[in-house]
């Protein structure tokens, strides 16, 4: 049975707001995606560099991210999209150990190699428990009980407090079972960034008859007479149906608001340089530098699209209090120099060519022990409201294909409801 036609509103032109969009047009309803900056694609957005585009938080797929993969298909995209097996590995000091295969576990230098092997067992068994065993279950007691503690301190102490702060002691073994169980030796990206596909999103969803308004921040909604009246600074909108598709996840109703979950923001320093620095993709960084990861984009990508030059991210996450939010270019620019000038000994300041900083507020939700308790749904209980956010990504880490999860399955519920 066909659906009847209804006015759609979707607030956010990330990838889940997209996803959305293109599969409601697909049917012929009539939707507007609300988009508060001046380009699409939130946390996977992108900038321009050279002739092409760069993400501004480091990005890529993993082997099992089939909606990714489909969509990406179903967008005539797939030859874009190419997997390789960059190189891991874990820097404390002086130098860089690797961090890719069995071997290098059992190898890792600061454990003994039966303490190594022992934790490898115990995660390899985590890894194919089913995740609702162990929600509930602290991560770092779990690392503290099972794994050698040479290893905890070593590797994931760092990595955990890296990720989640001072929240770090809360997190469920749930997300992190589901986090390794994703990972891939191969890794993928499309050719030309995420542009890619953000661009294919938008061009058939406008080709479907969707409307976007970029530049618009919808700071309340409220319903009157079965319709939802959005207020941006500037003007007001009416739709007979609302998605928000946003973190927190909801914005403020005239009432009270909704729940909203704890997140982290992160903060993204993107270096060109003249030099190859490492021969890792991704280097987690366990020293006493502020940033927790060392991407080297080049290394898992071919650099003659970037006119040769070596592309290496620098990651942070942070609370949105937090200082080190407010610091500027000069102050990430010399934390940078400082950290290559100690893990390459051959690195010149004059490698550097430039240098660019985004941060993005919202961009983690802190998967604690009481998450899936709380789990936000996306179908709302004030009626003809969906609602989609990071935070509704559980046990699994959020990311692009998780995103397009959501957006398929918003759509999926608001039709069902038309039915
Ligand atoms: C540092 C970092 C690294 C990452 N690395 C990877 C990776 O390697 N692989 C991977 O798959 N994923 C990765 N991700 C995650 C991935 O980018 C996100 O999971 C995904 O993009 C989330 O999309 P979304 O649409 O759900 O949310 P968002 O991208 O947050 O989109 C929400 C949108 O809503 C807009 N908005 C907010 N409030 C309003 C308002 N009031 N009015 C109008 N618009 C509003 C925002 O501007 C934004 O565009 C990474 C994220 C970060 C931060």
């Amino acid at each position: 049975m066909r659906n009847k036609r209804v006015n759609i509103g979707i607030v956010g032109g990330g990838i889940t707001g997209l996803v959305s969009a293109y599969e409601l047009t697909k049917l012929g309803h009539r939707v507007t995606v609300i988009e508060k900056e001046s380009e699409l694609g939130g946390l996977a957005g992108t900038f321009r560099y050279g002739d092409t585009y760069l993400e501004k938080f480091y990005h890529h797929f993993f082997s099992g991210d089939m909606h990714a993969r489909k969509m990406i298909s179903e967008l005539s995209l797939s030859d874009k999209l190419v997997y390789t097996k960059p190189k891991s590995g874990v820097y404390t000091t002086g130098d860089i150990a690797p961090y890719s295969s069995i071997v290098d576990f059992c190898k890792y230098p600061s454990g003994s190699l039966f303490g190594n092997i022992k934790s490898n067992a115990k995660l390899f068994q985590l890894s194919l428990t089913d995740w609702k065993k162990v929600d509930g279950v602290y991560t770092n007691q779990f690392f503290k009980d099972k794994l050698s503690p040479e290893t905890y301190e070593a590797v994931w102490r760092p990595l955990l407090e890296n990720k989640f702060g001072d929240k770090a002691n809360n997190i469920s073994l749930a997300w992190f079972q589901a986090r390794i169980k994703s990972r891939s030796s191969k890794l993928g990206y499309l050719n030309g960034s995420n542009k890619i596909l953000i661009d294919g999103l938008t061009k058939t969803t406008s080709n479907q008859g969707g409307k976007v308004l970029l530049g618009t921040k919808i700071i309340s909604y409220d319903k009157k007479d079965n319709n939802f009246i959005l207020k941006s600074s500037s003007q007001n909108f009416q739709f007979s149906h609302l998605i928000t598709a946003l973190s927190p996840f909801s914005i403020n109703t005239k009432g009270k608001p909704s729940m909203q979950k704890k997140y982290m923001s992160a903060i993204s320093v993107v270096c060109i340089l003249k030099e190859p620095l490492t021969k890792f993709y991704w280097t987690n960084l366990n020293d006493k530098s502020p940033f927790l990861a060392l991407i080297e984009h080049t290394n898992m990508v071919d650099k003659e699209q970037y006119n040769n030059k070596n592309i290496v991210y620098l990651g942070i996450y942070t609370n949105d209090e937090s200082e080190i939010m407010s610091k500027g270019i000069d102050y990430f620019q010399m934390e940078a120099v400082k950290l290559f000038k100690n893990i390459n000994p051959n690195f010149k300041e004059k490698w550097l060519e430039d240098i660019f900083l985004f941060k993005a507020e919202n961009a983690q939700h802190i998967a604690d022990v009481d998450y899936y308790k709380n789990l936000p749904q996306i179908k709302s209980s004030t009626k003809n409201l969906y609602q989609g956010s990071l935070g509704h990504i559980y046990p699994y880490d959020r990311g692009v294909d998780k995103a397009i999860w959501l957006g398929k399955e918003i759509s999926k519920k608001l039709l069902n409801d038309l039915l």
